[in-house]
This record gives structure tokens, sequence and C-alpha cells, in this order.
């Protein structure tokens, strides 16, 4: 389903607001984390946060993508089977507080209190079913929009009426709460968050689908493929964009996605959330990092042992096909020709197109479509 017009045209105008804010003094120097990067503006389920990290959204302008706190956010959504694409993540203050020495702070309350009509528009023009709030501020700041008296010890993994909606409070993805309540319990709360979202969508059938969807062990087989297909060192940045060709490959032959894995449009072009440097050890174990200069290079170690670690069934003869086609035809390129492929492709061309008509600004949005077949 896409937004209506009225709503894109709403939500430009409160990210143009938002982008010249000027109401709370230290975060000056911050990003306005409120765009494209959020997620649909139909979704069904809006994820409310505290405020970007320095290390995580306040550069990557993705809300929880790219710091410790993104990865066991993006890690808790993926094993449950709820994908960015169908949810929105914002935050209860939508710059990054520091302290004085230049550390993430917790939001005053007068903080709070400047964002809080930002938050409150967003929920309003959205309108989500469910809202999901990640921590102790974000509950607090949920009762500057519309006075509550929950709790995040006592309302934790429930589901309470609030605006007109269902507010279900979790803990903050971030280690320091995985002192207070643990990945396996908060593992149990996404769970609930999950099921939740899956009776609205089907209100009359009973889901015992629990089963997280293989996303990350889907992509993690794509790009592996890639990399084998480069035994001397693929660059970073090739490495998204051949995954991404491979996508576009599929569409084309088989009119399925490889993968669900979700997909932005960023400086470069598309870009991988699940391929985040960081993440890559733990999402493909053979491969080796090496940095020289602003360069990545890639490689996967001459152990590892591709058909040992890939699950039955996990690439399909027609994956593999599309794989194979892009590998040969892309496969040995620069990353300057890499650049002008993907931008020629389709999917990038319609991006750039909407773009320039609304004058949107459309960094960090989704690149490819969201399919739910495999
Ligand atoms: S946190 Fe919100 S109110 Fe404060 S400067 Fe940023 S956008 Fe404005």
């Amino acid at each position: 389903m896409t937004p209506d017009n009225s709503k894109d045209v709403k939500f430009r105008d409160l990210v143009r607001r938002v982008t010249a804010c000027t109401k709370c003094p230290r975060m000056a120097g911050s990003a306005r984390v409120l765009g494209s990067g959020c997620g649909p503006l139909d979704a069904p389920l809006m994820f409310i946060g505290e405020a970007p990290g320095r290390l995580g959204a306040d550069g990557s302008h993705l809300p929880f993508h790219g710091d410790k706190s993104g990865h066991n956010f993006e890690k808790l959504i993926e094993q449950v089977g709820i994908s960015r694409y169908e949810v929105f993540v914002t935050n209860a203050v939508l710059c990054n507080p520091r302290d004085e020495r230049g550390n993430n702070a917790t939001p005053t309350s007068a903080e709070i209190a400047n964002c809080a009509p930002f938050l409150q528009e967003t929920v309003e023009l959205l309108d989500p079913s469910i809202v999901v709030t990640l921590g102790a501020v974000a509950l607090k700041a949920c009762g500057v929009l519309d006075t509550h008296s929950f709790s995040l010890r006592d309302q934790v993994r429930t589901n309470s009426r609030w605006m007109g909606r269902s507010l279900i409070p979790v803990y903050h993805p971030g280690q320091r709460a995985m002192v207070h309540r643990s990945f396996a319990n908060q593992l149990s709360d996404y769970q609930f968050v999950a099921e939740t979202l899956r009776r609205l969508k089907r209100p009359r059938k009973k889901s015992v689908n629990t089963k997280p969807r293989p996303d990350a062990t889907k992509l993690a087989n794509v790009a592996s493929q890639v990399l084998q297909n480069n035994p001397a060192g693929l660059s970073y940045f090739a490495l998204h964009k051949l995954c991404f060709l491979a996508e576009v490959a599929s569409l084309e032959m088989t009119g399925e996605r490889l993968t669900n894995a979700y997909v932005v449009r960023q400086k470069d072009g598309p870009y991988f959330v699940d391929l985040h440097l960081a993440k890559l050890p733990q999402l493909i174990p053979g491969v080796q990092i090496r940095s020289v200069g602003t360069k990545i290079t890639l490689r996967l170690s001459s152990q590892f042992d591709f058909h040992r670690t890939e699950p039955v069934g996990a690439i399909t003869a027609s994956d593999e096909a599309a794989i194979k086609k892009v590998l040969a035809k892309y496969g040995r390129m620069r990353d300057d020709e890499l650049k002008r492929v993907v931008y020629l492709s389709r999917y990038m061309r319609a991006l750039l197109r909407k773009e320039r008509s609304t004058g949107a600004n459309l960094y960090n949005a989704a690149v490819l479509p969201f399919a739910t077949k495999k």
C-alpha cells in the first residue's frame, strides 16, 4: 500500500520544520533524524526510541542503525520476523544529546518537551495501530503527548490503549539496558510485538507462525557467493552493489527478490543495512576485512567452507541463476563502473525520478520492494 499524497506532503513539511529546528541549544551540531530512513508512512507499527546515538543515527540518519543499540535492535526484529519495510522508527527527541565530554547523554525533560510536538504530529500523521516504546525515556515522552500512568517495570510486554491505539513498552536495546533485561528476555518481548503485529494483519486467523524468516541467512548466502567469486578480494562498496544487482536480476527473471533484506538509497547508491561493516563477521563467519585509507576490502578466508554453512534450500536454482548472471556480467567491474550500472537500474531511476518530481529528500529511502514469498 502506498501512503496517500497528502500524507506524503504533510510529512515533508514536518521534516522541513524539524530540519530547521533550533529549540535545544546543545543539539546545535547534531543531525535532525526524521526522514525517508525512518520507514514507510503507512507502517502499522511505530517504534519510538530515546534519541539518535552519536555513533548510530546521528551519522547514518537511519534510526537505530550503525551503533551497538542499532545492531541489537536490528537483530531483535530480524529474529522475530519483523522487517524494517513494515515499521516506522523514530525517537522521543530527534537530535543527539551529548554531555560535556561528547558522549551520548539522556535527553532532559525540557528537550523531551521541546520535541514532543514533533512526535505528536508524527504519531497523528502516520496513525499506526501499534506503538512500541523502547526504554523508559520513550515511554515518558509518550506521557507528554497523552497522559498515562504506565511504568516500564510494570507494563513491559503488555498491550495498553494509548491515543486510540496499542502501546507496548519494551526495554531499550542498548547494552546498558541488557543488564536489567537480558537479550533472551528482550527477544521474548519482541516476539510479543511480532505476534501483536501478525494478529493485526490477520485478525481472524490464529497465528502460529513464530518462526523467524531466514532473511539474514539468505543474505549471508548471497553475499558469500559474491565474495567467493572474487577470491583475491572485493571492495565493501562492490559487495553492496553486486548484491543489489543480484536482487534486481532475480526480480527481472522471476518477479521475486532473493531476500527480504532492507536496502536503502545512500550517497553512493543502494546499501543493505544488514551488511553494515560491524555486522559482517557475524553474518559471514569466514570474512576478512582490510582497511587501507578509506578503502575497505573484503575476502573470504581460504578455510571458509560455503557448502558446509549453507542451509539446505536457502539458495534455489533460480536464485543461483540470478546471482551467476550478475557475477558473470558485473563481477569484475571497477567500483565506478558498478556505480553507473546500479544508477541505471529501474529501481534507482524510479527513486530519483520521484525525488525530482516531488522535491522530497529520499536519502535512506527503501530502494527495492518488500517481497514476502520466500
Ligand atoms: S531535539 Fe527536537 S526540539 Fe530539540 S532541536 Fe532537535 S528537533 Fe528541535
